[in-house]
């Protein structure tokens, strides 16, 4: 069975295709500047020279149009005609509180998606609408959608209801939802993998840290609470995006900026962060080699950074009461050796104790703890594309 993910952004569009049988990526690309001057599709394949079309794609049509013809294409595809796909699994940002599991998408889903764009305005209307552009080039091709918000619809009410006025929960569905649901379960269930446990018996962090950055609980295989909330604004401090603050600030930026809410919204979005706090990048590291290089905001950014993770892996270990398992993944918690030993300092309180030779590790799976941790401390790279891959293989083979 071959079947084929899509994460489709505004402008840009990354796909695999992949053998379930073998778990194996045929191969992978990405379309960039859909819709824009430039648009260039870039697709890998193990064994093969990397294919490059630059070609006008005025829509995610005709991007998508391009996507499967480079698939079948005589000298660079992989298959040879599109009957082979047995599915495609879209990934899709926010579905609400409807959805705690990928679903099959028909048309009642599809107008749940359509509902939940207020919710996700920016990142729900690409995501429908590489969907609807799916269905239109391969309309007998069964389609699922995996939700980045399912995995933390087991979250409590006394960890997804703020403190507002109940009615704004029950009107307008303001919540935390959380995000990155689908790294979170990923890496956790390969935790519990590693360590030969079963994961209903274990208490885990995740720790999700790349440009988006999120914090996760999982105890006993679900998760009960998430740094990231009604949108994926809350929590740490990401590249470009505040995490926490106080939400009077806000009003306090429009009236001394002279700005509108949305304004403001925008700075606490793409202006603030690490990017804000060092004026150096959003990219951790140029932070990081600015900070090397004696920039104290570059290291006052880190600084922030890493104290905000610490915090949170306090906080879970105290919700969950205890902590078998910590768990770095995505561009940072794969890659920064730096970063995984800022953060794990002074947690040895907690039984958790980092072994600095094995941490010297990047991009593979590793056990970084150390012998006399009481908490095991893994590196696991996080596969997205795999789980909306398995979810949509069981979704179709029922
Ligand atoms: P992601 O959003 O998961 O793709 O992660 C992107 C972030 O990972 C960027 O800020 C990169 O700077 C960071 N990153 C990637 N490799 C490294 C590395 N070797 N050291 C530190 N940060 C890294």
């Amino acid at each position: 069975m071959k079947i084929l993910v899509i994460n489709c952004g505004s402008s840009s569009l990354k796909y695999q295709l992949i053998n379930m049988e073998t778990e194996e990526v045929l191969t992978k690309g990405l379309v960039e500047r859909i819709g824009i001057d430039g648009s260039i599709l870039t697709q890998k394949t193990p064994g093969k020279d990397k294919y490059v079309v630059e070609q006008a794609m005025e829509d995610h049509k005709a991007a998508i149009g391009l996507v499967l013809k480079a698939l079948i294409d005589e000298n660079f595809g992989v298959i040879k005609s599109m009957d082979e796909i047995s599915a495609v699994g879209h990934r899709v940002v926010h579905g609400g509180e409807k959805y705690a599991q990928s679903v099959l998408i028909d048309d009642e889903v599809m107008a749940s998606l359509e509902d939940c764009v207020k919710l996700a305005p920016l990142h729900n209307p690409p995501n429908i609408i590489g969907i609807k552009a799916c269905m239109e080039l391969m309309p007998a091709t069964p389609m699922t959608a995996v939700f980045d918000t399912a995995f933390h619809q087991t979250m409590p009410e006394e960890a997804y209801i703020y403190a507002l006025p109940y009615e704004y929960y029950t009107e307008y569905g303001i919540r935390k939802y959380g995000f990155h649901g689908t790294s979170h379960k990923y890496v956790s269930s390969k935790a519990a993998e590693a360590m030969g446990r079963d994961i209903r018996d274990l208490k885990i962090v995740t720790c999700h840290l790349g440009n988006g950055s999120s914090v996760t609980a999982v105890k006993d295989g679900i998760s009960i609470d998430t740094t990231m909330g009604f949108t994926p604004l809350e929590g740490l401090a990401m590249g470009t995006r505040s995490g926490n603050l106080d939400p009077a600030i806000v009003s306090f930026l429009v009236k001394e900026l002279k700005i509108t809410a949305d304004e403001a919204l925008n700075i606490l979005n793409k202006k603030s962060g690490v990017l804000g706090i060092s004026g150096v990048s959003s990219d951790f590291r140029d932070i990081q080699i600015a900070s090397e290089g004696g920039n104290k905001r570059a290291k006052l950014a880190l600084d922030i950074f890493c104290y905000r993770v610490r915090k949170y892996i306090g906080a879970y270990a105290a919700s969950m009461g205890g902590v078998d398992c910590l768990v770095f993944t995505a561009g940072v918690g794969e890659n920064s050796i730096e970063m995984r030993e800022e953060i794990c300092k002074g947690l040895s309180f907690l039984g958790i104790e980092l072994d600095s030779e094995r941490n010297h590790t990047r991009g593979e799976i590793a056990e970084i703890s150390s012998d006399n941790s009481k908490v095991k401390i893994y590196v696991i790279p996080t596969d997205e594309e795999m789980m909306i891959a398995k979810d949509t293989k069981d979704i179709v083979s029922k």
